[in-house]
């Protein structure tokens, strides 16, 4: 993608957002990894490219099931054509098993299956570190309509059996994952990314990681599991 004529309208930790239209934008994925909040930092190359082909295949299988995304069309390795919107100030956590800052949150070990999903939400803030927030203080706040986060609770939900019965299938297990929304005339859609560095893939079997945990705990070559990941689901 040649992005020197495009205008930078925000760079995260992962990606870069470029203005392509005014109402699209061109999602750009970095090789950049980071962990702790920006604390660890490093370029993986290729890291990019295979995030982009993950959430890609993943935004085309759930608008097949009539999730609505962002995703537009593809433009080349590491970069995608997307709706733009506004961005709802809110992580979705979807969890099936426990895993990560649950277990030190509750004193858990990690792998206990759920009895039924959970969902939880932090208030989209690095400087406050995403602090955790309830359903009354998003209410409360007025961060959103209550008719629109019953929305985003019904997709999140239905997007967690969509991947979950693909995983399964693979003899991969969907441990839990963070979703980001966006809304543009009123209408609410799936943006940001679902990919190893949002998720956590296990092996049903052996509870191996796929995913950006392979980075936080020094676990090994992150390219390498992201690659098999890729070969796993046969992409
Ligand atoms: N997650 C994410 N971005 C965040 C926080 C969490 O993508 O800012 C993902 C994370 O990769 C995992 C899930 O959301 O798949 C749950 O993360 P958790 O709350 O356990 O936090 P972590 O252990 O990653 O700090």
């Amino acid at each position: 993608m040649n992005a020197k004529n495009l205008k930078l309208l925000y760079e995260g930790k992962a990606k870069k957002i470029f203005e392509f239209t005014e109402n699209e934008v061109i999602i750009f994925f970095k090789d950049d990894v980071t962990a702790f909040n920006g604390l660890k930092k490093d370029s993986l190359s290729g890291k990019g490219k295979i995030n982009k082909k993950i959430s890609k295949f993943f935004f085309d299988m759930l608008e097949k099931e009539n999730i609505p995304t962002h995703f537009i069309k593809d433009i080349d390795e590491n970069s995608f054509l997307a709706k733009k919107g506004k961005i709802i100030p809110l992580e979705v956590i979807v969890r099936n098993y426990t895993a990560g800052s649950f277990c030190k949150r509750y004193g858990l070990k990690k792998g206990i299956k759920f009895k039924n999903p959970i969902l939880e939400y932090s208030l989209k803030n690095d400087e406050l570190g995403d602090p955790m927030i309830c359903k009354n203080i998003i209410l409360s706040l007025n961060l959103i309509e209550n008719n629109l986060l019953e929305k985003i609770e019904n997709y999140s939900l239905k997007i967690n059996n969509i991947i979950s019965n693909f995983l399964l299938e693979k003899n991969l297990i969907l441990v839990d994952y963070k979703l980001e929304f966006g809304i543009n005339n009123n209408e609410i859609f799936l943006a940001d990314e679902i990919s190893p560095d949002t998720c956590r893939f296990w092996d049903k079997n052996t509870m191996e990681s796929f995913d950006k945990d392979i980075y936080r705990e020094n676990k090994g070559n992150l390219i390498d599991k992201y690659k098999e990941f890729l070969r796993r689901i046969n992409l």
